[in-house]
């Protein structure tokens, strides 16, 4: 059996209501996406071209794989996962072919969505062929290029590419008519940070002393990850005091929020921006 048959079809259940605040995104990527498939007269009078790629970067765990499954399902397209080193491990020896493969599915399944997370690990040069000299990581790159100037055209299937390093993605992907649309996830701001409490805690029960406006504060610089994370260890920490806990207290919040190091640095924001 092959391998192949492991790219598999989703329908992702996220929505725009489960994703806290990053609103201006979230309406860049609607007129992206949502807008040419819902009004396709309009874009072809007004002459817009619809993208076929949008790449999401920045730091860890802020929403970017949210983004693009709630796109997904909003707009009812079809959902294709693909992790970039996958492509070099889960297929070896396949690594073009499941390229080829995936835009296939694609096609086939569209209106659709590729989501190509991680896609930075396509310019990592991996190993080198022994006498062609060209590295796996090449040719998955240059099959990917075929696929999105493609001889057969891209209808209705539209790429989402993420990365947590922009930098080092190859220039030749973001270039006109490829993933031309390159969109920067932030961390949350105080706002979004409110609504993603606000999302998790609907689904906790929390004493009357849990004050959101405050643990919005005390977050500041964290990931919407490490949000739900605080939420799970003050939850856990209920249990610790009580294994038939009632509800979560603030002071386990607080006590989550002291044991906890943030992964997004000042320097890290630096480099985003
Ligand atoms: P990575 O770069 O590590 O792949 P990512 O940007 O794709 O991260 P997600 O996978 O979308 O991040 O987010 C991880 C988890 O964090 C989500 O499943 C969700 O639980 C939570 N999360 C992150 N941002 C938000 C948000 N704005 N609202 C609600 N939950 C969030």
């Amino acid at each position: 059996p092959s391998a192949m048959r492991e790219i598999l079809l989703e329908v992702p259940k996220v929505y725009w209501s489960d994703i806290g605040g990053q609103k201006e995104i979230i309406q860049k990527l609607k007129e992206s996406i949502e807008w040419p498939l819902q009004h396709p007269e309009t874009f072809s009078k007004l002459g817009i071209k619809p993208p076929k790629g949008i790449l999401l970067y920045g730091p860890p765990g802020c929403s970017k794989t949210l983004m693009a499954k709630a796109l997904a399902t909003e707009a009812g397209l079809n959902f294709i996962a693909i992790k970039g080193p996958e492509l070099f491990s889960k297929w070896v020896g396949e690594s073009e072919k499941a390229v080829r493969e995936v835009f296939r599915k694609a096609r086939a399944a569209s209106p659709s969505i590729i989501f190509f997370d991680e896609i930075d690990a396509l310019t990592v040069k991996r190993s080198t062929d022994v006498g062609s000299g060209i590295s796996v990581a090449d040719r998955v790159l240059s099959q990917l290029l075929n696929e999105l100037d493609g001889i057969e055209p891209l209808v209705n299937v539209t790429v989402v590419a993420a990365t947590n390093r922009p930098d080092i993605i190859d220039n030749a992907l973001l270039r006109p008519g490829r993933i031309d649309h390159i969109l920067y996830v932030s961390p949350p701001d105080l706002s979004s940070r409110r609504e993603i409490f606000r999302i998790q805690l609907r689904k906790m029960s929390c004493a009357m002393d849990v004050d959101i406006e405050e643990l919005a504060i005390e977050t500041d610089g964290c990931s919407g990850a490490e949000i739900i994370s605080i939420c799970q260890d003050a939850a856990l920490c209920a249990m610790d005091e009580d294994l038939e806990a009632k509800e979560v207290r603030r002071e386990y919040f607080m006590k989550a929020l002291s044991s906890f190091t943030r992964r997004i640095t000042p320097e890290m924001i630096q480099f985003y921006d």
